[in-house]
């Protein structure tokens, strides 16, 4: 089987492009409640905190996904993209389409989900 590796590799691409724009976006959500905090009141100061605590989560799941996208990349350049990193099998096709980052065969993925809770 031969993956249109290149094809992958735009679309990572891509979505990497995508999550660097959201992540801007998100920094500067954060950098405001920063400059406003010194003249809201404590009621609006905790709404700002907490939108900062829920804008830093989601920079969190931005940077695990960037890291995902990056590895993936490091595997199409490798040579062994579409391969899981556990067992070495081929992963289909139709599961690096619904998901490109992916690193783990059916199998491995629900074997390494059962482990770790
Ligand atoms: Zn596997």
């Amino acid at each position: 089987m031969t993956l249109d590796l290149q094809a992958y590799q735009e679309r990572l691409l891509d979505l990497q492009e995508q999550i660097m724009g959201i992540t801007d976006l998100v920094q500067d959500a954060a950098k405001t409640v920063e400059l406003d905090q010194n003249r809201v009141g404590r009621l609006s100061r905790m709404d700002a905190m907490q939108g900062q605590a829920m804008a830093m989560a989601s920079a969190d799941r931005q940077s695990h996904q960037l890291k995902l996208i990056a590895a993936a990349l490091q595997r199409i350049d490798d040579g062994d993209y579409g391969q899981c990193l556990e067992c070495d099998e081929a992963i289909p096709s139709a599961r690096l389409e619904a998901d490109p980052v992916t690193e783990f065969c059916i199998n491995c993925a629900a074997q390494r989900e059962r482990r770790d809770g």
